[in-house]
């Protein structure tokens, strides 16, 4: 309605007048999601209020890192200090994912990238809710077809049971390669937790050095075939 119209009305003692609020944008459907560009994931996941999570968030964390990277990295869901920044691991528990990347000649941003689970921070940094993982999985899940990485590393059980759809340990899953959609995938433990049990770092080094062999393989296959 006009400004004038909204005039006369009152003028007339018809108002106030009530108007409807716009409905929220619905958010965009798995099937939408498939066929995205990373720009418009980007875009669609700054804006999703898909769970309540958008609720707490200040920002959405989407990833970081060399689009065409070989190396994907997989956490959990952002902290307090993901949150505040935008980028995934950036706090203590980052440092110590740069210096295991660092170990075994990687970089953040140099063929790796860097993503979550959950794009968004769950309050008081609580387990994500089955619900919030059914919402976000679709976003990864295009990152993951857009950088199509050669090998997945998880970090820490939430990430490895959701990739793998199985509630079982670390403890049972690591050592071996498994696959996400044909990729293969390693599970090591999480940076965050690394920091509290000190014992279990040589355990995540040996994850590391595993990594490092099967992507060594994964390549030297490929310059065979080529
Ligand atoms: N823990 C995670 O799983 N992801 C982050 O980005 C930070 C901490």
């Amino acid at each position: 309605m006009t400004g004038r119209r909204e005039l006369y009305l009152q003028e007339m003692g018809l108002g106030p007048v009530w108007r409807l609020k716009p409905a929220a944008a619905e958010p965009p459907s798995p099937l939408d999601i498939q066929s995205m560009d990373s720009a418009e994931l980007e875009a669609v996941v700054a804006n999703c209020t898909a769970c309540v999570l958008h609720k707490t968030r200040t920002r959405t964390v989407f990833g970081v890192g060399d689009e065409n990277a070989d190396w994907l990295f997989v956490g959990e869901a952002p902290g307090a200090e993901e949150d505040a920044q935008g980028e995934p691991f950036v706090g203590q528990a980052g440092k110590l994912l740069d210096n295991m990347l660092k170990s075994i000649g990687l970089k953040r941003g140099e063929n790796v990238y860097i993503a979550n689970v959950l794009k968004c921070r769950p309050p008081g940094n609580r387990d994500p809710l089955p619900e919030e993982v059914a919402r976000c999985m679709p976003y990864l899940e295009r990152q993951i077809d857009l950088i199509r990485p050669k090998l997945i590393v998880t970090l820490g059980k939430f990430a490895a049971q959701t990739l793998l759809g199985r509630d079982v340990t670390i403890a049972s899953l690591r050592g071996k390669i498994h696959a996400y959609r044909g990729i293969p995938l390693i599970v090591t433990y999480h940076p965050a937790y690394l920091l509290r049990t000190l014992q279990d770092k040589a355990k995540a080094w040996e994850d590391l050095c595993l990594a490092r062999e099967t992507m060594q393989g994964l390549s030297s296959v490929e310059s065979t075939i080529i």
